[in-house]
């Protein structure tokens, strides 16, 4: 593909931060394990959240990617960017395990380490429909009038972000 480039994103990192801190307690300790990049060149997505590979880790100490579309990002409004980071940031799902703590003497649920590649996946969307379906069947399903709920509240849409996930294997 010609003329596709990538360069670090420290408006989005920046952007990042903030809904992390309000949103993603899950990620409050993994903010420097989550790489940010603007991709330059065409797409059909705005954003992108990946886990990396191996070889990916080992270039870049990083465990997250964010690949966020140059001039998609250039074309949203405020609100629009803290929509599409804070859906990227929704892919990313973390492991916990069970140990008993001797201090408050009971049960508690912890995070596995962030730097631990195993610790990280990658979340559906909620809700995948066709368009195509919702047009001529309406919102058929429960899980959709939910979602259309929550659009309906919001002041954005939400779903304005077309996007792809990619699981890795590595
Ligand atoms: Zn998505």
């Amino acid at each position: 593909m010609p003329g596709v480039d990538f360069e670090e994103a420290p408006t989005v990192r920046a952007v990042a931060a903030m809904l992390i801190d309000d949103h993603h307690p899950h990620l409050t300790d993994a903010k420097d394990l989550i790489g940010f990049y603007f991709r330059y060149g065409t797409s059909d997505w705005a954003g992108k959240a990946k886990k990396c590979t191996a070889f990916e880790r080992h270039m870049t100490g990083k465990q997250l990617f964010v690949f966020v579309n140059a001039e998609a990002w250039e074309a949203l409004k405020h609100d629009q960017r803290l929509a599409l980071v804070d859906h990227e940031l929704c892919h990313f799902s973390r492991k916990s395990e069970r140990h008993y703590d001797d201090e408050q003497q009971g049960w508690v649920d912890a995070w596995t380490a962030a730097d631990d590649s195993d610790s990280w996946g990658i979340r559906d969307h909620d809700v995948e429909e066709f368009s195509d379906v919702i047009k001529r069947h309406g919102l058929w399903e429960q899980g959709i009038e939910q979602f259309a709920q929550a659009v309906r509240n919001a002041s954005y849409q939400a779903d304005l972000f077309e996007d792809y996930s990619a699981r890795s294997t590595g």
